[in-house]
């Protein structure tokens, strides 16, 4: 079982605030991963103390894609986190990488790759704007988790299918209209910047779940 916790969304359950960007906190047993940072560092850490993570304990950090409302949190974590490996687009900016590489290990993301036991990077995909994806593989199935989704809904999904059925897509959708693509799955929750989520709860009601900061799923 995987454990994800959002903890940055632009809604939020009481308790937390809600905040323009995305990040989940991944937990599979053996290893904390980060995935995203929202844009307010400050926020993002109160939200892990909220949840009781310690920044500390976060062994690696993936960066979907170079907007701001993605890498926002980065200086905050990494100055609670020295150790950390930061994971990102080969396509992010040199003058970044070179900060990060300052303060963290950087690995650069070009191809698919495995990131943690059973964690996969989709590797960079789309032409305008590159990101990558995260595809959570359990003992029943994988799961897909995005930032954006900018690439598009079938690009990512033809990435994440060599990893076998997935059963379920977290975060954000951006314009994504491709709802075919994920009408095989079992959890649908779409969040961030997601434009059609009326559409998508209407479309699949009983697979739709409220993506917001504070929100726990358990992966199986
Ligand atoms: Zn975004
Ligand atoms: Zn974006």
């Amino acid at each position: 079982m995987i454990k994800l916790t959002v903890l940055y969304d632009n809604e939020a359950c009481p308790g937390f605030a809600g905040s323009w960007g995305f990040s989940a906190l991944i937990e599979t047993g053996k290893e904390i991963l980060l995935f995203d940072t929202g844009w307010d560092g400050t926020l993002l850490l109160k939200h892990m103390e909220k949840i009781g993570i310690d920044p500390a304990s976060i062994s690696k950090l993936v960066l979907s894609h170079q907007h701001w409302d993605h890498i926002g949190g980065l200086p905050e974590i990494l100055h609670a986190n020295p150790g950390l490996t930061v994971y990102v687009p080969s396509s992010f900016s040199e003058n970044l990488k070179r900060e990060i590489k300052k303060r963290a290990n950087l690995v650069e993301i070009k191809e698919a790759v495995e990131i943690s036991n059973g964690i996969w990077s989709t590797g960079e995909l789309g032409d305008k704007i590159k990101e990558q994806s995260l595809v959570l593989s359990t003992e029943n199935g994988s799961y897909v988790l995005t930032g954006c989704a900018h690439p598009g809904i079938d690009a990512i999904m033809d990435a994440a299918l060599c990893h076998g059925n997935i059963k379920g897509i977290i975060g954000g959708l951006h314009d994504g209209e491709r709802f075919e693509r994920l009408k095989e799955m079992e959890l649908i929750a779409a969040g961030h910047c997601t434009v059609h989520k009326e559409k998508i709860k209407v479309a699949f009601p009983s697979k739709y779940k409220e993506t917001r900061a504070g929100v726990l799923f358990e992966l199986r």
